[in-house]
């Protein structure tokens, strides 16, 4: 029996103040996309509760059509614990409003228009500001530099990532220096995913990257696989962050050298 680690199959009852009902979404015949407003609203609920996406912080978006590229994304400005069925709006690839509704979309539109059209396969992409992604993307950005990577190692909870399969690898999450010039920044992500080797058998290239001193991006297949994945990043944050405020060596090691 697989014992990975896969937060949102655990029994509902172990997790039932977090996980987001994301089935009973009510569906409105008249108003198109409402399921998966409703699901974006959960999303919200849930992730402000756990710290991830305070005040107007965050945005998230799912890809309702590929041909041509469309999304459903959050419009700019609002609280995510109490979204509303008119908090979205349908932009185009280049993120213009495609929905005739006036909304402004997130100011970070361009960067879900950028993964949903660079990576393969993405049904959905969530972004969220947590603590633990804000300080380590700060940390773990040389200074001055454009581009950082924050390495994890040899966790479980790897696994909880698509495709991984061991404990025993990494992820490389890429770090991105920050900036209000979401073309500039655009362009940027473009050229680094460029090259990435998206078919590759195996581990997967990449599942998010983090923005320094901001918060990070994921994805998925839909979007339960996309909020899976902002659950094992943010778990795995936490993991290293609160490793490195360990005293050098483990216990066990301190233990041994008192003995001696
Ligand atoms: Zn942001």
């Amino acid at each position: 029996m697989r014992c990975g680690p896969k937060p949102a199959s655990l029994p509902a009852r172990s997790r039932v103040a977090y996980i987001p009902d994301l089935m009973a979404a009510t569906t409105a015949p008249t108003a198109a996309n409402t399921d998966d407003i409703d699901r974006l609203r959960a999303i919200g609920r849930e992730f402000h509760g756990r710290g991830w996406s305070l005040g107007t912080s965050s945005n998230y978006s799912v890809v309702v059509s590929r041909d041509p590229l469309e999304l459903l994304i959050t419009v700019s400005g609002k609280d995510k614990s109490a979204l509303g069925r008119d908090d979205f709006v349908r932009v185009d690839a280049a993120g213009r409003p495609v929905d005739g509704s006036g909304r402004k979309s997130s100011a970070e539109t361009l960067l879900h228009c950028t993964i949903a059209d660079l990576v393969p396969h993405v049904g959905a992409v969530l972004h969220t500001h947590s603590v633990w992604g804000t300080i380590l993307s700060g940390a773990d950005l040389p200074r001055g530099a454009g581009r950082g990577r924050l390495r994890i190692e040899g966790f479980e909870m790897l696994k909880g990532l698509d495709g991984i399969t061991t404990h025993d690898t990494f992820e490389d999450v890429p770090i991105f220096a920050n900036t209000q010039d979401m073309t500039e920044l655009a362009a940027r992500i473009r050229g680094d995913f460029a090259v990435l080797d998206w078919s590759a058998p195996g581990r997967p290239p990449c599942h998010g990257f983090l923005l320094s001193r901001h918060g990070l991006y994921t994805w998925g297949r839909d979007l339960a696989a996309a909020r899976r994945h902002i659950e094992i990043f943010e778990f795995l944050f936490e993991c290293v962050a609160r490793s490195r405020m360990l005293p050098a060596g483990s216990h066990v090691q301190q233990q041994q050298q008192q003995q001696q």
